[in-house]
């Protein structure tokens, strides 16, 4: 079975094709800066158009990366007209991404007529979470009425790396304990226990939990209304200084790349010692509450840009993290292959059905 993997982002499509079950790569690429001025690509259905142009086999199916499935969707799902309706429903909550993952969607059924498309959701993984993790301490009415709760993020990675440790230690992943570190750009961390998410950083939105690239994680939320009064802020204002100018770039005040950080850190820059500092201690205090949570662990995972590369903030991390523990987690880095685990989501559903 041939399989297309597309994770369609506002300006840009990536794309992976599969042969399965193997997993064999055939292909792989992206366009980028669609619909942005002086482009070639004026929207998703002509990116796409140039993908298609590039793969000259048979597509059997599609798989696409939906960001965000809310309650609605807890596992991938055959897309039909009702699912592309919930999908747009789901945009109110990730206006984001939603829109862009549904323009790649839409495109794809324009120009494969008749072949099936499946979706696979980055919150999916999190729906396992108990509901006293998932609600936050706010009137309870917002979450009946707006689904306002914790949803998590990057839950195709986190699934992906704790099944593929659960290989590399050979044993059962139904058995396992492990905490999962996400570590690139955006950054989160999940507690998996059994297979299972039970907990992860991330929440309503991918804002909240470790310290990220441009994200400030988390923080006093009266914080946000104090600078709104006093630097006399907007909304759209305040959104991009927690989204995009915070973080190791807002504390640093240089970069949000871990790998110029790292570099500069060597010559002693003392605010971006702190920015790596702020990032490592965010990161241990996640992976000490998770431990107490699932009372222990077998595994500790890095993956991600920063996590699989950069051995020097690892090591940071790991620093005294299990003196207190008899029985100390392995500490393993897994590179996390998202478009892998949408094959491979893709390929089970399609083979059920
Ligand atoms: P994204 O979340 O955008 O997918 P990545 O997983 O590519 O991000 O991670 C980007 C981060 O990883 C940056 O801070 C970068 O400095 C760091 N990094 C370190 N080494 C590498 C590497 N060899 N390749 C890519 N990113 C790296």
């Amino acid at each position: 079975m041939r399989i297309l993997v597309i994770n369609s982002g506002s300006s840009s499509i990536k794309y992976k094709f599969f042969k399965m079950p193997k997993g064999r790569v055939i292909s792989y690429g992206a366009i980028e800066h669609i619909g942005e001025k002086g482009s070639k690509v004026k929207d998703h259905h002509q990116g796409l158009e140039i993908i298609l142009s590039r793969i000259n086999h048979q597509i059997d199916v599609v798989g696409h990366r939906l960001v965000h499935g809310a309650e609605e969707f807890k596992r991938p799902v055959s897309i039909n007209n009702l699912v592309i309706r919930k999908i747009r429903q789901c945009c109110a909550i990730a206006p984001l991404h939603n829109p862009a993952n549904l323009a790649g969607v839409l495109a794809c059924r324009r120009l494969l007529p008749g072949i099936k498309q499946v979706a696979v959701f980055d919150t999916a993984f999190h729906q396992t979470l108990p509901d006293y993790a998932y609600t936050y301490g706010l009137p309870y009415a917002y979450y009946k009425r707006l689904g306002i709760r914790k949803y998590g993020f990057h839950g195709t990675s986190h699934e992906y790396v704790a099944s593929e440790a659960a290989r590399a230690l050979k044993r059962p992943l139904e058995r396992l304990k492990i905490i999962t570190c996400h570590l690139g750009n955006g950054c989160s961390i999940a507690a998996v226990v059994k297979g299972r998410s039970i907990d992860t950083s991330m929440g309503f939105t991918p804002l909240e939990g470790l310290v990220m690239g441009t994200r400030c994680g988390d923080i006093d939320p009266a914080l946000v209304t104090y600078l709104m009064r006093k630097k006399r802020l907007n909304i759209y204002q305040m959104d991009d200084i927690l989204n995009k100018g915070s973080g190791l770039k807002g504390v640093s005040g240089i970069s949000n790349d871990m790998r110029v950080l790292e570099s500069k850190a060597r010559r002693q820059d003392k605010r971006v010692k702190l920015a790596i500092n702020v990032f490592v201690y965010r990161i241990k205090k996640y992976i000490g509450a998770y431990l107490a949570i699932m009372a222990g662990a077998d595994a500790l995972v890095f993956t991600g840009g920063i996590g699989e590369n950069q051995k020097r903030i690892r090591e940071k991390i790991c620093q005294g993290l299990f003196s207190h523990l008899k029985k100390k987690p392995k500490v393993l880095v897994i590179p996390t292959d998202e478009e892998m685990m949408i094959a491979r989501q893709t390929y089970k559903l399609v083979k059920a059905d």
